[in-house]
């Protein structure tokens, strides 16, 4: 069976698979916004942390102010009785605990830092990026960068003014992180969220798509059901599991097998009796006997016809006569189940096929029939009426056709009729 191409199917996908592409895009732009700006915010946390705390260990030290005493060559930068500048013990230190670059700028002028060069000498007594100065030095503010060039590395820097005892900023405190690591630090952090979506919106997507597929083969199962019944193939089958479903085609294959048995006996069965047309009963009788042929496996056809019943007619109506049909066809249905069928040939007359049986055997089972018949009491308008049935049955295996079987049957029950009715005439 195959999926028809631009159909239902390709219509599922787009309002399926692609809503849900274009909200994982969403949410996966949202998602690293967000946690970028989580983990820059971080980040912004910890330098600040750092450069305080430098600060605080400094006071700690020596409570003294900032200053520098300098000769033509040289300068050295004090911090009230300790010389700060050549120690760098404790600034390593936080570098290595922390992985955070330390400056200290007396003025505009780096006098102490934890940066080194490719040599690996220390980029002090460089000058700071004069925005920074303006910024951070001459308005006394803090600030953060995101990207702050410092040797031949771009930095996440934050900048603080250092303030001596009287108020007058000195110089500035930097912290810092090389820009790749805090990239390499959002992506780190943000990736496992980037995976968790684009698996999820994959395997929704593969789930949508398994959806649609199942419910797009069902509805080709029910199209191409329907397509053979609307060919007049009433014997199309529908597959068993589309009648199991819970949902709405479950329902809908429910109510084709519905119309299609409706639409079947409408065809096949003959509409007061309910046994099956004339037309339906030669066609099954061809196959008894082709089928006998060819197994063979013997088979016998009875003709029976109801006695006197066109007094039933006159006595008491046409539906007295119709009631009279239908009661005879319930009977030959129940005596018939798993032994043969029974067809209304027409009128009052009724062939019965009588499959895998003797004529011994068959006639046997005939006579029970037709006790039945006789036993049974119809009640019409309050009064019981009885009935009789005459009965020419032959071997079909002893004819050459069916339809030399039927006349052979046909003269054995005119011999009943003429020799007193109600009675089963074999040979
Ligand atoms: P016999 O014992 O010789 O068979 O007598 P009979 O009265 O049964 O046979 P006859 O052929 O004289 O009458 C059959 C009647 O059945 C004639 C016809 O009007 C009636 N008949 C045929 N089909 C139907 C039917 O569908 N409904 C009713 N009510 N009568 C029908
Ligand atoms: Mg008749
Ligand atoms: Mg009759």
């Amino acid at each position: 069976m195959h999926i028809t191409k631009g159909g239902i199917n390709r219509k599922l996908l787009r309002i399926t698979v692609i809503p849900l592409l274009v909200a994982g895009m969403i949410i996966l732009c949202a998602a690293y916004i967000t946690f970028s700006k989580t983990v820059q915010a971080e980040v912004h946390r910890g330098l600040k942390s750092v450069a305080l705390t430098t600060l605080h260990a400094y006071d700690e030290i020596d409570p003294g102010d900032y200053f520098v005493i300098s000769d033509k060559n040289d300068y050295l930068l004090y911090k009230g009785y300790h010389i700060l500048s050549g120690k760098y013990d404790y600034l390593d230190d936080i570098k290595k605990d922390t992985d955070v670059d330390v400056s200290i700028f007396y003025f505009d002028i780096n006098a102490l830092t934890t940066i080194k060069d490719e040599d690996g000498t220390r980029l002090v007594d460089t000058i700071a990026h004069p925005k920074v100065v303006e910024e951070v030095f001459k308005q006394e503010e803090e600030q953060f960068y995101e990207r702050v060039r410092v040797g031949d590395k771009d930095y996440f820097a934050y900048y603080a003014p250092i303030h001596n005892s009287d108020g007058e900023c000195v110089g500035m405190i930097f912290t810092g992180k090389p820009t790749n690591i805090v990239k390499n630090d959002i992506v780190n952090a943000v990736m496992p969220i980037i995976i968790i979506i684009i698996i999820s919106t994959v395997f929704a997507c593969f789930l949508c798509n398994e959806f649609s597929k199942e419910l797009i083969l069902t509805i080709e199962r029910e199209k191409t059901f329907l397509g053979e019944m609307a060919k007049g193939n009433l014997k199309a089958e529908l597959d068993t599991r589309i009648g199991k479903r819970n949902d709405e085609l479950g329902e809908m294959g429910r109510f084709m097998i519905h119309v299609q048995k409706f639409l079947r006996d409408m065809v096949e069965r003959d509409a007061l009796t309910k046994l099956y047309s004339r037309r339906i009963g030669e066609t099954k009788l061809k196959q008894v006997a082709e089928n006998s042929k060819e197994v063979g496996t013997p088979f016998c056809v009875a003709i029976c016809d109801i006695d006197f019943f066109k007094k039933f007619n006159d006595e008491y109506g046409h539906d007295c006569g119709d009631q009279v049909l239908k009661e005879i066809a319930e009977i030959f249905n129940h005596e018939m189940f798993k032994k043969g069928f029974a067809v209304r040939w027409g009128g009052e007359e009724f062939l019965l096929i009588y499959e895998n049986r003797t004529l011994d055997q068959a006639a046997q089972e005939l006579s029970q029939l037709r006790e039945k018949i006789i036993a049974h009491e119809l009640c019409y308008k309050e009064e019981i009426l009885k009935i009789t049935m005459t009965f020419g049955i032959v071997d079909g295996t002893e004819n050459e056709n069916v339809y030399q079987t039927i006349k052979e049957a046909d003269k054995r029950l005119y011999r009943g009729k003429v020799s007193g009715r109600n009675q089963i005439v074999a040979d």
